[in-house]
């Protein structure tokens, strides 16, 4: 099934973007960043969709950053 927003389910706003873009995401391990994440966002209220294949990636760099507690800064 393909996920394509027509409209924004925040604001009804038709102007739904896909966009590429590195987010960081706060996890009970500090913040995860997933480069390069493809999403659609809302350029009317900026909500951001996640379909299935951002969802997975933020999932795999999520439980990647669980799995070692601490981030080694380099
Ligand atoms: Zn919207």
């Amino acid at each position: 099934m393909e996920t394509k927003w027509q409209t924004c389910p925040m604001c009804d706003s038709s102007e739904i973007k896909r966009v590429k873009r590195t987010l960081a995401f706060d996890t009970k391990n500090g913040k995860v960043k997933v480069p390069n994440l493809v999403f659609d966002e809302c350029s009317s209220c900026k909500e951001q969709f996640f379909d299935e294949e951002a969802n997975s990636k933020i999932d795999t760099y999520v439980s990647r950053s669980v799995k070692k507690p601490h981030i080694p800064s380099r």
